[in-house]
């Protein structure tokens, strides 16, 4: 037990995030986005604040909003507060026996990230021994109606500084939209490619068309589980693939690297089990270096703090998938918010604890469900 104040409050509340506008990738349509939240208090009065954004359907992961709710209530939350350490490595270490749900084991790691650093009047990027004060962003663009309709967000959102262009793509939506960016926006625009698992290898030929448009990588074409056959796919590309949906630990990452079924990496805490397991990647990212960059899952503020400090750290290579609220959401659960900066970087936060202050009457509001599993109060909401 080290000499910090205790912890004497513990929830996990479900929130309905405003979503602007449905997303529409490889794998359908995402129209409602709820989120989990995890919420510390000491005895001092500092919080602790994370977030594991898994989505609401299965088909992305297995992992839902319900399934990372109740994980974290029932066993992530509880086997964390049992260590009684701040320390977010022994925090991880605690939850370890989970096997899966990386989502509810990243949110409840998170929230103790940020406790310690309220508690220490330091930044999560500190303590993570972060250097980088800025993140270059990048946009991922979601399947359009038209071909016309994704040139015009291209060209707002280069307008608008952002320093790479990814594109949703599924069979049927892929060569065409690529050729019609390169040829409006020329070579130089930093672009890449999503397929969100939509294709096998039956789809090789049409998958090495794209070879052609000199793309940073093509994320995630083959299905999640499909580790061998990203192998073969990427002995048959010039194209690097990026893997995703595949990589769910340390070592999916390194067993993907050794048998080179991926040359790019798309990281996101919440896949890989947290802060902590994301941090040895991007060491070992660095160490082969492997392009690394940070991606997104429609994150509230809360995610995205430490999503951002985790970017601060040597190894993260290209462009994060780090969209502000105000093009996703009408407004976010932290206020003030990020954005973009006109240069297509993301300031990382220098305030203390998770960097953004945290609007609780909106997490109030929106909360669908919540439970308090240490400390007083109603036990659900
Ligand atoms: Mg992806």
């Amino acid at each position: 037990m080290s000499d910090r104040a205790p912890i004497v409050h513990a929830e996990v509340r479900r929130v309905a995030l405003p979503l602007l506008k449905p997303f529409v990738t490889g794998f359908g349509v995402t129209d409602s986005r709820q989120t989990v939240l995890v919420h510390l208090r000491d005895e001092d009065g500092n919080e602790g604040w994370g977030e594991g954004p898994a989505l609401d359907h299965p088909y992305y992961l297995p992992d839902t909003t319900a399934s990372t709710y109740r994980t974290a209530v029932d066993y992530a939350l509880p086997l964390a507060l049992r260590a009684r350490d701040l320390e977010p490595a022994t925090v991880a270490a605690a939850m370890s026996g989970i096997k899966g749900n990386t989502f509810a084991r990243a949110g409840v790691e998170e929230a103790f990230w940020s406790l310690r650093a309220a508690a220490e009047r330091t930044t999560i990027k500190a303590l993570m021994g972060g250097e980088r004060d800025a993140v270059p962003v990048g946009e991922s663009l979601s399947i359009a109606e038209t071909i016309d309709e994704t040139l015009a967000e291209v060209e707002l959102r280069l307008g608008e500084g952002y320093q790479r262009i990814k594109l949703k793509i599924r069979p049927g939506w892929d060569v065409e939209p690529v050729r019609a960016v390169r040829e409006a926006f020329g070579d130089d625009v930093f672009l890449q490619v999503d397929a969100n698992a939509a294709y096998s290898l039956d789809d090789v030929e049409d998958l090495r068309r794209l070879d052609e448009y000199g793309l940073a990588c093509i994320e995630q074409p083959l299905a999640w589980d499909a580790l061998l056959e990203h192998a073969e796919l990427q002995r048959a590309l010039a194209t690097p693939v990026c893997l995703d949906e595949t990589l769910r630990s340390v070592d999916d990452v390194r067993r993907a690297l050794d048998m080179d079924a991926c040359r790019n990496v798309n990281l996101k805490p919440g896949r890989v089990g947290g802060l902590t397991a994301s941090l040895q990647i991007a060491e070992l990212c660095r160490g082969r270096g492997v392009p690394l960059w940070c991606g997104g899952m429609l994150e509230s503020g809360i995610g995205r703090a430490g999503n951002l400090a985790l970017c601060s750290v040597a190894g993260f290579t290209d462009p994060a998938d780090m969209s502000p609220a105000s093009v996703l959401f009408e407004w976010d659960l932290v206020d003030p918010t990020f954005e973009v900066e006109p240069d297509g970087t993301v300031p990382v936060p220098a305030a203390t604890g998770l960097g953004f202050p945290v609007r609780r009457d909106r997490v109030e509001r929106q909360t669908v469900h919540g439970t308090v599993v240490l400390g007083a109060g109603v036990a659900r909401v």
